[in-house]
Formats: structure tokens, sequence, C-alpha cells
């Protein structure tokens, strides 16, 4: 593995010697295994707004939120409570706004300090004169396989990287250059031969082989190197996000593993 980006919200990496399914493990392993916090009940008790009670709740049910310690809340299905709700599977929400105002997602209290928006200006409504909005609910830790809602990972994805071969007798007319989308062929200054700058960035268009009228570029893909790239909403940090999802492979592994050794 050999780390490209590192941000909050995102991550690319190079994964070597692996197959196309465990890249894609990765990926769905991010997108739907890794739990994260959203609103999940909404109770309204006033909404003299223009927006239905059902479209403000799905509004809310998509604001990203998170956790100063995601370790320390469980899943209500997994938790000592039974699912009957403590404080370590349900934090309460409250939300009181009246008009005329834009309502954000800051203006969202929670009844736990270290849970909180992750980000603070998402617009919910829009309220006129004298409209009001009163309500509360209660934030739960889930999987994206049970709702979209509780999906930290937003962008996942992965390509192949690419094996960019440009042979010694090119002609170096520049052609290639001129072509590339993404700008990762470039004439040196002096001799003007074609150089490859960054071939993580390659999409595999192979636009520069089709205008290489001589056939002296080849665009191949490495079949077991993958460029790896994961975005998160916010909620988790993309390096937490994808600890998570392998830490989530393996207990899973793990699983099969000691299951196939009780029925052998
Ligand atoms: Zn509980």
């Amino acid at each position: 593995m050999e780390l490209l980006e590192l941000r909050e919200d995102r991550v690319r990496f190079l994964l070597r010697g692996v197959t196309p399914a465990f890249a894609n493990g990765i990926r769905r392993a991010c997108l739907a295994e890794v739990p994260s916090l959203a609103i999940d009940e909404i109770s309204i008790y006033d909404n003299t707004s223009v927006l239905f009670d059902e479209q403000l709740s799905l509004r809310l049910g998509l604001v990203p939120i998170k956790a100063e310690d995601l370790s320390l809340y469980r899943v209500s299905e997994e938790c000592d409570c039974g699912g009957a709700g403590c404080p370590a599977c349900q934090v309460g929400m409250t939300l009181t706004a009246e008009g005329p105002s834009i309502v954000h997602s800051g203006d969202l209290r929670f009844g736990d300090p270290a849970v909180n928006v992750a980000f603070e200006k998402i617009p919910l409504a829009i309220l006129g004169e004298g409209e009001k909005l009163m309500l509360e609910g209660i934030v739960t830790l889930n999987r994206g396989t049970v709702h979209i809602k509780w999906q930290a990972g937003t962008q996942c994805g992965y390509k192949n990287l690419p094996d960019i071969g440009i042979s010694e007798d090119c002609e170096r007319c520049g052609k290639c250059a001129d072509v590339c989308p993404r700008e990762i062929l470039v004439i040196e200054e002096g001799d003007g031969r074609v150089k490859v700058t960054d071939p993580t960035s390659c999409s595999l268009c192979k636009l520069c082989v089709v205008e290489c009228e001589t056939g002296r570029i080849k665009v191949v893909p490495i079949e077991d190197v993958f460029v790896m790239k994961i975005d998160t909403d916010g909620s988790i940090s993309a390096k937490d996000l994808v600890i998570g999802a392998a830490t989530e492979i393996k207990r899973r592994a793990m699983s099969l593993s000691e299951q196939l050794s009780e029925l052998a």
C-alpha cells in the first residue's frame, strides 16, 4: 500500500498485488459496512413552514453527524440494552426555529456535547414571517446496508494503475501531450521528449494512443495494482473510514473461518 493523498475527507492510495474483488471489497465496506451516526426517529410538534413533514425529515436524516469518539457508541441491536435505547446507542436532538430565517444544520441541538453536525451551514428550510419549526429526534449509530443516511463513504472508487510506455523512436510531435485531458503527458524542454508526470491521475481514456499515428505510445492497465479513492461525507475522517472498512472485512473473514472449522 502506498499513500498518495490524505485529507480529513479524502484519501487516495495505491494497492498492489491484490485482485479486483479485494479492491472492490474495500470500496463496498467503505460505502456500507462502517457505522456512522444519523438522525433516525423524529417527532414534529410544530411545522408551519411550506415543507411537508416528510421532506423535512428526509433532509434531517441526511445531515452528516460526527462524534468526538465514535467508538463510544453502539448500534442499537448490538447494544447491552438490547435495543431498548440507552446513552450508548441513542443521542437526543432538538430543533426550534421561528421565521423569518433560514434554518441551517448548525441550529440542531444535541443531548450529548460530544456529538455535533459535521457542517454548520447546510440549509434545511426557509421560514417566512411567523412560520415555526419545533421538533425533536433521536440520533443512532448504524450501517449503510440498513439505510443510506448511515453511509459515511460518498464517492468511493478504484481504477487500475496504467503502465504508460513511450518507445525510444518516438517522433516527438507532441500531439499526445496536446490531447491528454489530465495533462499527464508533457513535452520536456530541450530535447522535446514526452514525459509521464503522474500516472495515478490517468483515467485510461487512451486519447493519446488514438492520436499517435505511428503507434509509439502504449497505455496498458496493470492488472493487480489499483488507485483507490475514498471520499467521506464529513461524519468520519477518511482515515478512520478505511481502517473501519478493513477491520470489518477482517472480522467477517475470521468469522467465516471459525464457522468453517466448526463444520470440518
Ligand atoms: Zn443501548
